[in-house]
């Protein structure tokens, strides 16, 4: 069963009201940038109350639940949500979903999304994708919505409707709300210090050789700061690339910058700033300062005020074999990117307007991906190990007032399993149609073979680092549900199911 866990203070609270390496003076800019920074708290919990309590109206006359699906790029969301959405509408095999299974649920279908300035989830050409192509879709690049509506006999036998908002975010945007509760100087530091450990490729020594020649307290040098924000974003996309620094992909927007690409707010980076000084305007430290706070101000606030702070609740998918594969190091990087999970879900939590209106985050599902390219004897072990992961990651962030499961999971299962027996005895073994383009010893697939691979095991204690292989597979063909409903196979999409919203269907 789920730990619950209580509200803490939050990112959009300052960690307090001074940077740790400027000086606590008093001087005029000092004061006035404590006075207009309090005031945009301000301003920013008012537009925060008034969304919260259009939203709240809203769900009185309509219940509406809802749901945050993120997790880092390549994580599954996009198949999650199309495997999701399908079996809701097409009646998947769920047993699971109680509502479902008891026959409860008269009916799901798609309705006009609400968000007018949102792009809607491409729910069409991704099931397109998945059940007639047989290809995987294209994965998510920015925020996109779709509106489920499902009506329901309640346990006392009452008809019902219950709207299911789906929200697709990037992780890497999640992971910039802790940025809310960090000044320029506490990032710089934190983050510098980070890539100075870094003790395996990608090195990020292009980036710290060019940051060591620029003079915080000189005047500010605009090429300098594109140079750094370019070695830098080119670190970030290195580390992602090899699936590692899962924690420090942050600033989210320098690897998808969209309409800002090439904008001073995507045009800074850490430096060493002196302890006990102010930055002196017009400097290098006062221009990178000031780009960090715009970025704050026009990318994290809007994305925390118009999608994190509405959600109900939150499902976060985690590659954990990726990060298996990666070794301690990529292990380290994910425990500490759930452990920043956890804590923007305390964001904005405690105060009376939140009690009064916002709905918050009171669930939050971790679910490790793609549990088809192992064999179901190491499931288990694969669910035991981030729930490890998890509970010590909410013993590092306290409190987050939300019931936290986790889960090992298959949205789309593109494999069956089969025993070979080999040289060694019997071997389970997962089998399964090969991507084109796809190698395996030496072997080229062309798409249409079919192949059986051995994936090893995950050792029952102490996992680490990766002792299994695997090869990316086509998506499968339909099965038939016991009432002949097409239905796409999967791992436990319906125990998520049931746990993110399941309760809210009685
Ligand atoms: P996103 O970036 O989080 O949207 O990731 P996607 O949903 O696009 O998934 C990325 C890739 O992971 C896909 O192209 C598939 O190769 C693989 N994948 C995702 N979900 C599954 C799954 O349930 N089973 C298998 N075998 N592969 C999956």
């Amino acid at each position: 069963m789920p730990g619950a866990v209580r509200p803490g203070p939050c990112a959009l609270r300052r960690t307090g009201p001074h940077p740790p390496h400027a000086a606590r003076g008093t001087t005029a800019s000092g004061s006035f940038s404590a006075v207009s920074s309090a005031v945009s708290d301000f301003i920013e919990q008012t537009r925060l109350a008034a969304r919260a309590f259009a939203d709240f109206g809203g769900h009185l006359f309509n219940p509406t639940v809802r749901l945050g699906v993120t997790g880092l790029s390549r994580a599954g969301k996009t198949v999650f949500i199309t495997a999701l959405v399908h079996g809701l509408i097409r009646g998947g095999r769920f047993p699971v979903f109680e509502p479902l299974a008891n026959g409860r649920i008269a009916g799901a279908r798609l309705a006009p999304q609400p968000d007018d300035a949102v792009p809607r989830f491409d729910y069409e050409r991704h099931v397109r994708a998945i059940v007639i192509d047989r290809e995987w879709p294209d994965s998510t690049r920015q925020i996109s919505e779709l509106r489920v509506v499902i009506d329901y006999q309640t346990s006392g036998g009452a008809m019902r409707t219950l709207t299911l908002d789906i929200v697709d975010y990037p992780g890497e945007w999640l992971l910039d709300l802790p940025l809310l509760g960090k000044t320029y100087e506490q990032w710089s530091a934190e983050t510098l210090s980070h890539l100075r450990r870094a003790a395996r490729p990608p090195l990020p020594k292009p980036f710290l050789e060019q940051i060591a020649a620029v003079d915080p307290l000189a005047a500010a040098d605009e090429n300098a700061a594109i140079e750094a924000a370019r070695l830098f974003t080119t670190y970030l996309h290195a580390c992602r690339k090899e699936h590692r620094t899962l924690s420090l992909v942050s600033p989210g927007r320098f690897l998808m910058p969209g309409d800002l690409a090439g904008s001073p707010a995507l045009t800074f980076a850490p430096l060493d700033v002196p302890a006990g000084q102010e930055a002196p305007s017009g400097s290098n430290w006062a221009m990178m300062r000031r780009r960090y706070d715009a970025y704050r101000d026009v990318v994290v606030r809007p994305f925390f005020r118009e999608h994190f702070a509405r959600l109900d609740r939150q499902i976060v998918l985690v590659d954990a074999l990726a990060a298996l594969d990666g070794g301690p190091e990529a292990v380290r990087d994910l425990q500490d990117a759930l452990t920043a999970v956890l804590e923007c879900s305390r964001v904005g939590r405690g105060g009376w307007l939140d009690a009064l209106f916002r709905p918050s985050v009171d669930r939050i599902l971790f679910a490790a991906t793609k549990a088809d390219l192992i064999h179901h004897a190491s499931h288990d072990r694969l669910e035991a190990w981030l729930r490890r992961l998890t509970e010590s990651a909410v013993a590092r962030a306290g409190d987050a007032g939300a019931a936290v499961d986790v889960i090992a999971l298959a949205a789309v299962r593109a494999t069956r399993e089969a025993t070979v027996r080999g040289e060694g005895g019997e071997l389970p073994t997962i089998v399964g149609t090969a991507v084109p383009g796809e190698w395996s010893d030496g072997r080229h697939f062309d798409g249409t073979t079919e192949i059986a691979l051995f994936p090893g095991d995950l050792p029952a204690e102490g996992l680490q680092g990766g002792d299994f292989r695997s090869i990316r597979f086509r998506p499968p063909a339909l099965e038939e549900t016991d009432d002949g409903a097409p239905a796409l196979p999967h791992i436990r999409l319906d125990r998520a199911l049931q746990f993110l919203i399941g309760d809210r269907l009685r």
